[in-house]
Formats: C-alpha cells, structure tokens, sequence
C-alpha cells in the first residue's frame, strides 16, 4: 500500500559496526524469535538451521536467550551464525530491523533509530552541532507492507497529536532554554498543559500538576528512581558501566540525610552542567525532544499526553544522574563513552516495561 513514510535523518545514517561493535547488542535482553523465522529454521536442512531450532526456547515466547546472557547464535567471532551463513533474511524479524524502529499509524510512518544501540547513540550524538538537532525527518510517498501499529481510528485526534508534537518539539529546540532553570519553568508548564488536555479529552474535570522539581529531580526522588528494578544485583554482568555508576550512587548518597544530599547533587549537577568539560543545559533538553519524538504517537492508543512526558522526564535525569556520577568518577566523557551509557540506559529501561513503569510511577505519584 502507498502511504506517506517520514524518516529521521538519523535513521538514514545508520548501518551496523558488526564484529567491530564494542557494546554488541546480542546479549543483556531477551531475543524473541517470531513464528516465520523458526518455521524457516526448522525447513533448512544444515548444522546452522539445527544450530537455530536447538536455540529456541518457548513455544508462545520463543526467544533465543530467556536468560537474557548472550545469544547462542553468536560465534565467538562476534558475528551472528545466522548472517554469516544464510545472509539477513536468516535473522529473526527484531534483529533484521533493530535498531531501526517504525509505527505505522495507518494513515501514515514514521521511522526513528533506537537508541540501545551503541552506534546509533554515537551517530545521534554527533547530530548534535546540526541546526535541527537530528531531529529533522525527511517525508516521501512509497510503498510499505508491514502491519499497523496498534487499533486506533480516530485521525482527528492523529492530527492533534501531529500538530501537539510539532510545536512542542520547536519549543523545545528555538534555543530559548539556557539554563536549568528555565528547562524546569518549560517542563512544567508542558506538564501542567499536557494533564489538562488528556483531562479534557477523557472529559473528566481538568486539573493540571503539582508543581515538583523537574529538572534537575530532587534527591528524594531519584533515589525513588534508583530504589526500582532499575538496579538489580545482575546488571554486574549485563551493564557493567551502569552497574558501576549505581554502586557509585549509593556509596555517595546513602549515609547522607536529605538536605545533605540535596546539597552535595545540587552542586554535583551545576558543575557537570556549567564546566567547560561537563555537558550543556541543551544536550539534555535535546535528548528529552528526542525521546519524545520517538515515543509521542503511543499516545494514539493510551490518551495519556501525560505519561509520554513523565517517560521523557524520567530518561533525561536518570541520564542526567549517570552521567554526572560517570564525570565524577573520572570517566572522560567522549562521544563513545556517552554513547556507551545512553544505550545501557535505554537498554535496560527503554526496553523494559516493568522497569520503565515502575519509575514512571515514581513521578506519576508526585505529580497528581
Ligand atoms: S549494538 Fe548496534 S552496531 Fe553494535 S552489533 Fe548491535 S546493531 Fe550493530
């Protein structure tokens, strides 16, 4: 079917580091196995298609690593068996495409780049001197033949939300936010905005937000944040840097009482975000434009405006808080190195519902 097909520029960019990938995606989540690709398995007749059916777990979840460690199809190369042996069409529908990622909305597609992995991270971050940011899309009229993203038809709502996104994103990159100060001013006021509509829409009667710190989040609540499935003692070995920075959280902040914590961050986070080797206000307010970019449309389904935002608030300061403890740990914070902890981060809450709805709660809680 012809349909309108809008592509981030980012997306474009992209192609895999294969074996030279430091952070290979192949292990620290679950690899689900769709029912086309195991039938393929099962047909071809060869140690690798053997290789493949012994791999697959479950009959309704099939996944090629229910323990989340490494994917058995991974050789010791660093190549997927299944590539190198029977070319991409071999590979499971998620590892075809990732990290590309689309929603086709029915009346049109968009197609974004997930950041869980390391190099599109790097490539997103390199995008940053760019006068849009990377957040640019490019729009073209083509074919596309895979399912709609979920059940709604409601294309006047779909036009709202187009519309809502756009301003809010040109909001958030007219250069008019310097400082941290002025992201929190702009944070509640889209908080306060967004509750009001979605209070509107369900036509219950309208109240906007309680008014908490949004960015920076007080200490009381990102140890809420920390205090989730965020971190578990089994990130040792699937995320090791962000493992790292937990332990480093708690090693700092735990004797401390609240006002001694909130003193001793405060200042952390105004020197990350004002030395000349730390990272700007924007870097974060670009991040939190990007997240939703790419998260906005699931509001088609739910009608929640609200959740989309608390999503973006919880990613740019938990990001906002590695970073800082990375910084003061001594980590250099190269192109690479921040990529390397964006994608854990995402990794292990972008891709994780229980996790990413346990900490949203967090803020939920605080702020109705
Ligand atoms: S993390 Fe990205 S670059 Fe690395 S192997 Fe996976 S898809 Fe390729």
């Amino acid at each position: 079917m012809k349909t309108t097909i809008r592509t981030s520029v980012l997306y474009d960019r992209f192609s895999c580091l294969g074996a030279d990938c430091p952070q290979n995606c192949c292990y620290g989540w679950k690899i689900p196995v769709d029912e086309e690709s195991e039938e393929k398995y099962r047909r071809e007749r060869s140690i690798t298609g053997l290789r493949a059916c012994l791999a697959v777990h479950g009959r309704e979840n099939r996944l090629f690593n229910r323990l989340t460690l490494r994917c058995p199809m991974l050789d010791p190369d660093g190549l997927c068996a299944l590539q190198k042996k029977r070319g991409e069409g071999f590979l499971p529908a998620v590892c075809r495409v990732y990290p590309r990622e689309w929603a086709n909305l029915g009346t049109f597609v968009e197609r974004t780049l997930d950041l869980s992995c390391i190099h599109a991270a790097e490539i997103y971050l390199e995008a940053a001197s760019e006068p849009d940011g990377g957040l640019a899309m490019r729009e073209e009229t083509g074919l596309w033949e895979e399912p709609r993203s979920g059940t709604n038809d409601d294309p006047e709502f779909l036009e709202e939300l187009t519309g809502r996104r756009e301003e809010i994103l040109a909001g958030l990159m007219d250069g008019g936010i310097a400082t941290a100060e002025d992201f929190d001013t702009y944070l509640y006021g889209l908080a306060d905005a967004q509750k009001r509509r979605q209070d509107e829409i369900l036509r219950v009667e309208a109240h906007g937000v309680n008014r908490i710190r949004m960015f920076p989040f007080s200490v009381m609540l990102l140890n809420e944040l920390m205090s989730t499935s965020f971190y578990e003692d089994h990130l040792r070995l699937r995320a090791p840097g962000l493992y790292r920075m937990c332990r480093r959280y708690y090693k700092m902040f735990d004797r401390l009482s609240e006002i001694e914590g909130q003193k001793k961050l405060d200042a952390m986070f105004a020197r990350f975000l004002t030395e000349e080797d730390g990272i700007p206000v924007q870097d974060y307010v670009r991040y939190f434009a990007y997240c939703l970019q790419r998260t906005f449309f699931a509001t088609y389904e739910d009608y929640s405006l609200l959740r989309r935002v608390e999503e973006a608030l919880v990613h740019v300061n938990v990001l906002l808080l590695l970073e800082t403890l990375a910084r003061e740990a001594g980590v250099p914070m190269t192109v690479r190195e921040r990529a390397s902890m964006i994608s854990a981060y995402e990794k292990r809450v972008f891709h994780n519902s229980d996790v990413l709805r346990a900490m949203v709660k967090c803020v939920t809680d605080r702020l109705v």
